[in-house]
Order: C-alpha cells, then sequence, then structure tokens
C-alpha cells in the first residue's frame, strides 16, 4: 500500500481546532479508502516558543522536511506579542518557507453559490467564480538587496528595498501556473508593471518566452498590475490563472480573497521545486486566515479554510483529483443545504459550531 506522510503543525489559537475536523477526514479516508496517510504532529508558533523558546524546532524542521506534504493551521495571538522578534510566532511559518524552499503561493478564490450574496461585488459578478493567483513567494521587493534606511545626514533618511528577479525564478513560477492552467481552463494571466519597472520588463519577456517553449497549448495574456486590480473588481470571472510577483500577488489575492465573502472559508498551497530524483515538491497548506484569538477554544472557528486547504493538498501533493474534488463538492453541499458556522451566517440557515461542520461535511463526503 502507498504510504503518504503527513506532517501535522496545527499552532495557536483556532488551528488546532480547525486542524481536528481535518483529521477526522484524514481517518476516515484511511478506513474507508485504504490511502494510506501516516500523520505526525509538532508545534509551531507561540506553543512552540512556550514548549522550547523558538517557533519550530529544529526536530519538527526535519519532520516538516521529510514528510510529503505539510498542514499548517495559524499561529500567534496577544499572548506572544512581547516577545523577542526572532522568535516571534510568525518566524515559525518563515522558516518553513525558506527550508522547504516554498517559491510559489497559490490562492484559490472559489465563490460557492451558498455565499455569493456574502461578496463585496454584486452577487451576479461572483457566483460561480473559481480563479487561481499564482503568486511568487520567495523573491522581489521582499527580499532584494539593498534593503535598508540610510542616514542622509541632513535630518533627512532614505529607505531603500529593491525589487530583483532573475531568469529562472520567473521560469520555474510560470511554469507552475502553466501547468496548473493546463489542469483547469487552460487560460494564464500575467501580471507585472513593465511600462515603469525593469524587473517588470524581464518578467513579461520570461513569462512570454517560457510560455512558446512549452507552453504554448495555454492561451497566455499580459495585464499591467493595476489594470489587473481595476478588471479583478470589475469583471472577476474573466480570469482563470492569474501569475505574478511577490508584491503585487500579496494584494491582488488579498483583492481577490474579499470576492469570495469570508476569511473562514480561503485556503492556500505553497509549493517548491520537483525534487530532482522523486519529481515530488515539498508543499505546505494553510488557511488564508489567522489564529483569530478573538474566537479561539470556544468552538464556533470555520473549519473550511482548513478543509479546502486539505482538498488542495490531496490535488498537489497526491494527485487525488477525484477525492479532492469530492470534498470540495460536499463543502458546497453542506453550504447549500444552509448550514453554517457563525461567520458565514444568514438569515434562514442553522447556526453550528466548527465539529458539526466538520461532520456535516464528513457525511457529504
Ligand atoms: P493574522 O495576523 O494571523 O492574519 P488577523 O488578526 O489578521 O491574524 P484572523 O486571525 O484571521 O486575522 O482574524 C480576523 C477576524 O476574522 C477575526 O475577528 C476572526 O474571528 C475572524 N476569523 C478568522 N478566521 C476565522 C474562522 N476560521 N472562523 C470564523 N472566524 C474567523
Ligand atoms: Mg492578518
Amino acid at each position: 500500500m502507498t504510504v503518504r506522510n503527513l506532517f501535522l503543525l496545527p499552532g495557536d489559537g483556532i488551528g488546532p481546532e480547525a486542524m481536528g475536523e481535518v483529521r477526522k477526514i484524514i481517518a476516515y479516508m484511511n478506513e474507508a479508502k485504504n490511502t494510506g496517510f501516516v500523520t505526525d504532529e509538532g508545534l509551531v508558533g507561540g506553543c512552540a516558543y512556550d514548549a522550547h523558546g523558538a517557533a519550530i524546532s529544529d526536530a519538527d524542521m526535519e519532520k516538516a522536511m521529510a514528510a510529503d506534504a505539510v498542514l499548517f493551521g495559524a499561529v500567534g495571538g496577544p499572548k506572544w506579542d512581547a516577545v523577542p522578534y526572532e522568535v516571534r510566532p510568525e518566524a515559525g511559518l518563515l522558516r518553513l518557507r525558506k527550508d522547504l524552499k516554498l517559491f510559489a503561493n497559490l490562492r484559490p478564490a472559489i465563490c460557492y453559490p451558498a455565499l455569493a450574496s456574502a461578496s463585496s461585488l454584486k452577487p451576479e459578478l461572483v457566483e460561480g467564480l473559481d480563479i487561481l493567483i499564482v503568486r511568487e513567494l520567495t523573491g522581489g521587493v521582499y527580499f532584494g538587496e539593498p534593503k535598508e534606511i540610510i542616514d542622509l545626514g541632513n535630518g533627512q533618511k532614505r529607505g531603500i528595498d529593491t525589487q530583483v528577479y532573475d531568469t529562472y525564478e520567473i521560469e520555474r513560477i510560470a511554469g507552475v501556473a502553466f501547468e496548473l492552467a493546463r489542469t483547469r481552463n487552460n487560460r494564464v494571466c500575467s501580471m507585472e508593471k513593465r511600462n515603469v519597472m525593469k524587473s517588470g520588463v524581464l518578467w513579461n519577456q520570461v513569462v512570454t518566452a517560457t510560455h512558446k517553449e512549452k507552453y504554448s497549448d495555454v492561451q497566455l495574456e499580459h495585464m499591467l498590475a493595476d489594470a489587473g486590480g481595476m478588471q479583478l473588481v470589475r469583471q472577476p470571472k474573466q480570469f482563470d490563472v492569474i501569475v505574478t510577483d511577490n508584491l503585487f500577488g500579496d494584494m491582488l489575492s488579498d483583492v481577490a480573497a474579499m470576492l469570495t465573502g469570508s476569511l473562514g472559508m480561503l485556503p492556500s498551497a505553497s509549493l517548491g521545486a520537483p525534487d530532482a530524483k522523486t519529481g515530488k515538491r515539498k508543499a505546505l497548506y494553510e488557511p488564508v486566515h489567522g489564529s483569530a484569538p478573538d474566537i479561539a477554544g470556544k468552538g464556533i472557528a470555520n473549519p473550511i479554510a482548513m478543509i479546502a486547504s486539505f482538498a488542495m493538498c490531496l490535488r498537489y501533493s497526491f494527485g487525488m483529483v477525484a477525492e479532492a474534488d469530492a470534498l470540495e463538492k460536499a463543502i458546497a453541499n453542506v453550504l447549500d443545504s444552509g448550514i453554517r458556522t457563525g461567520d458565514i451566517m444568514s438569515a434562514g440557515s442553522r447556526q453550528v459550531g466548527t465539529a458539526e461542520m466538520g461532520d456535516a461535511i464528513l457525511a457529504e463526503f
């Protein structure tokens, strides 16, 4: 039987509550479908700091490196507001991204029909929306050197961040976007600002060349990132896959998030390069929402983002496309039936807690 190694890092706040519902789904799949998931579990964030003074221990880092996929809950909370910067809870996630070399961040924006009225836009603009933003995660202006504040001496200072992209970085993120498009509606829109940025000119050239060389079967369009942001709220359904850099991707994926209604609904995946020998990518799956300290421990958190993150894990780390589709369909059916956690309540719906929502999805799965 295939062994599939999952490393679970529930983290802080509502992370463990949401992860609990994924654990039920994993147990069910092993039992009923013989999926061979083997899970191990570690600490990340504030709970890891409390246990051993670091946001993630070396031992847990090694387990994350060895696993087929990492499932991550959420980190942080007011309890750790005063801990030193290097060991703050978020440092655990940053270390995971860095050591696993997760350069591609996938943020789907899916609008479940039952929630279209919760969108910031008119329901008809978002109903059935299904777009995927592929954001470059390890390069660009967040990491480029020089990065500093210089004292100019005359009471003036200068803050410097540098946008840097090399050919290989653009090629590999474009490759991820084109490959994902082939499994979807075969369309990619690349966004940069080539009109004012040299890195944007290179981005445009390399995406175009990568497309011509290996992916000419996919439809490619280029858009300036500002115009892209405008189109994203004007006519979001025109997009299938959007590929863009670290900074623009950060902003555009938050904009896309608001198209779909609630933070408690949104999954994400971060992928690394394929291993030279096995072809397998390192990967981490996490909900977009944070640890939500205001509702932690009450059993009312929405577990859908975490469950949908596990669906992405099935699809991208294990190629279990039918199972991923079925899990996403189960989520949609439960929402259609009017079952809701507090964050997505609407008139006429029935409010349930975290565990009941998880059970309802499992029953539909
Ligand atoms: P971070 O800095 O980690 O992103 P944050 O404070 O910006 O944290 P969240 O922790 O995601 O954001 O919480 C923002 C708000 O959304 C909170 O009021 C929280 O209760 C709510 N929220 C977030 N996730 C969920 C969820 N899964 N279910 C219900 N409510 C949620
Ligand atoms: Mg936040």
